[in-house]
């Protein structure tokens, strides 16, 4: 079946080798597709998991093999023309045809621009010197895990989930620890306050020397990183006089990601902070789409947005097979995400933006309890930490519209179960 302008490509060519790639792949060929599928990425790597990255990989309690998101024989069984090491360069969309880093070109019938996001770099002086460190990839974590055995002061630039969870794990391996971050509160972009406060107290707990508003200077040192130059952010962001040297023989910087978007605005297709598309995951041009860390989408409930999940780069594959198929579905899925840091688990569903009101409810475990945030009365997000059904109810009720009493949500006399929901 073809949609209005879009036939039912024969040569299906994917950019980009990560968690979403695997995952169009797989919904392609089980959705029926017959023709040719070409992934071409950039790494050397087959498509694999970040989540393990800067938790129990960077710990060294997980094996490399477990990271990858399906074993070779899957490409192979499903005839997946794999060419990794290789970079797509350019577009032309005439053509229809992608120039590779090889020299050579690809025709294609349907493009998929599932190219993710790069790590934003640290831009001070002595940004460059050996010892400053970045959690994206393999090959980081790689470089990075000989530097922690080595190392006894660490600073971690980025108070978000990268770089508290770089921050827990070098902590766990027995690292001096301070982390900078620029605003005033944790999580500033991707949890509620209530939520940011709790992650806050457990660091501290755990030694972590956390300095709010506070922002990077220099990197200092004779021929590696010995030691930082750090300085406070006034409140209208701009940094302050005050400066502050703190010894380091390890930096790690988590300071967010750009979306790898180029390729498509190169191209002349309209890009955001990301690449439009929408909610088929369809570019203008009916031949190209794009997926995961790197799209910029509309959804129902919360606007035009850009998420970096593994949720929402599998779901968004899915969305993106179905149109690519000839059956598009409106991609609308609840966004959810997890971390872990320490012995607390974090989970989440929907999204923490626009809240008006935030309760807090006790867990039953140890560094355990629920953040329920609402606007004008409607659950918009639940973030739970150590507390798996708060999520699991949390996010059930936001999927089908329910809202919890946010006058008894709070009461752990009431149980979940027997909550009254609007
Ligand atoms: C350390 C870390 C921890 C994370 N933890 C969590 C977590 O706990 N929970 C969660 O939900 N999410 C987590 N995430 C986010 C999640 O991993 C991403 O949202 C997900 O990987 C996005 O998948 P993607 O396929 O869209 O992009 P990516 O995984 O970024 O893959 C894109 C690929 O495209 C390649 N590429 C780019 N441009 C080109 C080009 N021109 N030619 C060829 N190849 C190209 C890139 O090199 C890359 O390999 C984490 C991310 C990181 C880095």
């Amino acid at each position: 079946m073809a949609i209005a302008d879009r036939m039912v490509p024969e040569r299906i060519v994917i950019v980009g080798a990560g968690h979403a790639s695997a995952q169009l792949c797989e919904s392609l060929r089980k959705g029926g597709h017959t023709g040719s599928i070409t992934l071409v990425g950039e790494e050397t790597w087959l498509p694999y998991q970040r989540p393990p990255l800067s938790k129990a990989y960077l710990l060294g309690d997980f094996e490399r093999e477990r990271l990858f998101v399906k074993p070779h024989s899957f490409y192979a069984d499903a005839d997946i023309d794999l060419r990794l090491g290789i970079r797509v360069d350019a577009i032309d969309r005439d053509a229809r045809t992608i120039a590779l880093s090889n020299g050579t070109r690809l025709p294609y019938d349907a493009l998929a621009l599932l190219t993710g996001a790069r790590v934003r770099r640290l831009d001070c002086p002595g940004a460059g010197l050996p010892g400053v460190h970045y959690v994206r990839g393999i090959d980081d974590i790689d470089a990075l895990m000989p530097a922690v055995d080595t190392a006894r002061n660490a600073v971690v630039i980025g108070g978000g989930y990268i770089g508290l969870e770089a921050a827990a794990v070098l902590r766990k391996r027995g690292l001096a620890v301070t982390l900078l971050h620029r605003s005033p509160r944790l999580l500033s972009r991707v949890a509620s306050v209530e939520t940011a406060q709790f992650i806050e107290g457990i660091h501290r707990e755990e030694g972590v020397d956390i300095r709010l508003g506070t922002t990077l200077r220099s990197i200092e040192g004779a021929g590696r990183v010995q030691k930082v130059e750090i300085e406070r952010v006034a409140a209208d962001h701009v940094a302050g006089d005050t400066a502050e040297e703190i010894p380091a023989d390890l930096v790690v910087a988590g300071i967010g990601v750009l979306p790898n978007q180029s390729l498509a605005s190169d191209a002349g297709l309209p890009t955001e902070d990301g690449i439009a598309v929408d909610a088929q995951c369809r570019t203008p041009d009916p031949a190209i789409y794009a997926a995961g860390d790197v799209a910029w989408h509309p959804h129902g409930q919360w606007g035009e947005l850009r998420l970096e999940s593994v949720q929402n780069a599998l779901d968004q594959a899915k969305a993106c097979a179905a149109a690519m198929l000839g059956d598009p579905a409106p991609y609308d899925a609840m966004p959810w995400f997890w971390s872990d840091q320490y012995d607390v688990k974090l989970q989440s569903a929907g999204l923490p933006s626009g809240y008006d009101r935030a309760i807090w409810r006790a867990g039953d475990k140890a560094r355990g309890g629920s953040c329920w945030l609402y606007r004008d009365d409607r659950l918009l997000c639940v973030e739970a930490a150590n507390d798996p059904r708060a999520y699991m109810t949390g996010k059930r009720w936001i999927e089908a519209g329910q809202t919890p009493d946010p006058a008894t949500i709070g009461n752990t006399d009431i149980a979940l179960k027997e909550m009254p929901v609007l």
